[in-house]
């Protein structure tokens, strides 16, 4: 067990994670009692500079010490706080890196997309090339992640124009799947109760046709529309089709048009052909791994032939664009699994691929029994990733998005790749906070994109579909008020 020990408070969560980089999943206690490790940090300032001293005690006797002082910079509170912040957090990877005697494939970079931080750096003003060099020297990211930011920074061009506020995207959630994962965090409604999807229906095409009249009365136009989950094709074909009936006819023609069919156990033969007669130009089937003890494992309730099954009738049915979701670091799996999941993808012809890197997130069912699942290595983990990569770019793909989460193994990240042309709109929006989004149904979490004050702000819908169901009018009045654009 290990505490973090701050005298400034709005700080102890980034340097929670920077400690997380070498505590790994060892439970962080809120007090130095029966701790092993105590990270101490003290910021103040000095000398017209800020000085930040960071401190390891191990069994009470000081095992580590660093200091580093900077300019105080920064123009208005966000500013300061962003710089002051970065220091910090610098100091105490430094210090824990001499300790430990290894930095980390993406140094100290944490709680901020590699992608943002260029964006912030140019803001800053510096060129691409000197952002990435700052990130080598300064946050100590490896020249492999660098290469890999250069090549999404590429890929990127063309697909938004930084500041545009005339249109949006946006995010329908359907929050229920027919089991839950084992290493899910979304809080996601068993499928089961017919009256709840119908009910959920109901509500969603009535949010959907409220906030589309009020955006269109906003003058924003619709850039592309994302469904997500959960697992959408869980409400059924009839009610998805409602939803999708609501959305055509509210949002009209949009530039790109995404629905995860996640779990094939959850699609038809008819399935694919209402997506696409009701204007679906993406989908997204999500295997994860082709091993079907794996499969198990994970408390999936297909086999790998029902994912074959459910991309052929993806084909079949002309959908343009096939996005398929894959996951390395997955208990019980070793390089070979992962390269048999490879070669099992590579026999279909799809045009996104997603590799995640798997996440032990707090509230999982893997987290509560992780004693009870052998994960593979950190190094596993980068071996795996680095296959991938290779039969993604063997096979024709680009990397295009990436984000890093919490608790990962080996600290990795999540890549999305695409054929030429195939990249994802909306996952780049999204990702590199280009538009605002308008999320509709539970759970979803719209974004308000401030681009002259380089901020923007969320607004979160109800996770809970019963406490959603109840709370209609408040959240509509709530996300009026959020979208409305001063005249
Ligand atoms: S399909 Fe996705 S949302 Fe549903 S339980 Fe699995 S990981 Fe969670």
């Amino acid at each position: 067990m290990f505490c973090v020990d701050t005298n400034v408070a709005l700080y102890y969560k980034d340097l929670l994670d920077v400690a997380n980089l070498y505590f790994g999943l060892e439970e962080a206690s809120l007090t130095p009692e029966g701790c092993q490790f105590i990270v101490e940090h003290r910021c103040v300032q000095e000398d017209g500079q800020w000085v930040q001293r960071c401190r390891l005690l191990r069994g009470g006797e000081t095992a580590a010490q660093g200091e580093r002082r900077d300019p105080i910079k920064g123009d208005g509170v966000v500013q300061l706080n962003r710089f002051r912040r970065r220091y910090a957090k610098l100091c105490l990877y430094e210090m824990l890196k001499n300790y430990f005697g290894y930095g980390q494939l993406w140094g100290g970079l944490t709680g901020i997309r590699p992608t943002k931080l260029v964006r912030q750096l140019e803001w800053e003003g510096m060129s691409f090339d000197q952002a990435l060099d700052y990130m080598n020297r300064v946050f100590d990211v490896s020249p492999e992640k660098l290469a890999l930011v250069r090549r999404i920074h590429s890929a990127q061009q063309g697909i938004y124009q930084w500041g545009d506020d005339s249109c949006f995207d946006v995010y329908v959630g359907i929050p229920f799947c027919r089991t839950r994962c084992l290493y899910c965090s979304f809080f996601s409604a068993a499928a089961g109760k017919e009256s709840l999807l119908e009910e959920y229906t109901d509500a969603l095409c009535r949010e959907i046709g409220e906030m589309g009249r009020h955006m269109a009365g906003q003058g924003k136009r619709v850039r592309t529309i994302y469904m997500g989950g959960g697992t959408p094709t869980a409400l059924g074909d009839a009610r998805l089709e409602r939803v999708l009936a609501a959305v055509n006819e509210t949002f009209g023609r949009v530039r790109e048009f995404t629905v995860e069919a996640g779990r094939p156990d959850t699609v038809t033969p008819n399935t694919f052909p209402m997506l696409r007669r009701m204007g679906v130009d993406r989908v997204s089937i999500n295997p994860q791994t082709m091993n079907a003890r794996t499969l198990q494992v994970i408390g999936r309730d297909h086999t790998p032939q029902d994912i074959v099954r459910a991309y052929g009738w993806a084909r079949q049915a002309g959908i343009p664009s096939v996005n398929m979701d894959m996951i390395v670091g997955l208990p019980g799996e070793t390089p070979d699994d992962v390269a048999d999941t490879l070669r099992e993808l590579e026999k279909m012809e799809i045009d996104n691929l997603t590799v995640h890197t798997l996440a032990i997130k707090r509230s999982s069912k893997l987290h509560e029994r992780l004693k009870d699942y052998a994960l593979p290595s950190g190094e596993d983990a980068v071996r795996m990733l680095e296959a991938a990569e290779s039969s993604a770019v063997a096979r024709g793909m680009e990397p295009y998005y990436m984000y890093r989460q919490k608790y990962m193994r080996g600290n990795l990240e999540n890549v999305g790749y695409a054929l030429p042309g195939k990249a994802c709109v909306y996952n780049v929006d999204m990702m590199e906070e280009t538009h605002s989004i308008l999320g509709l149904g539970a759970g979803s979490m719209s974004k308000r994109m401030f681009f002259e004050r380089e901020f923007h702000s969320r607004l979160a819908a109800p996770k809970d579909v019963a406490t959603y169901l109840h709370s209609q009018e408040q959240l509509l009045r709530e996300k009026k008020e959020f979208f409305t654009w001063a005249e």
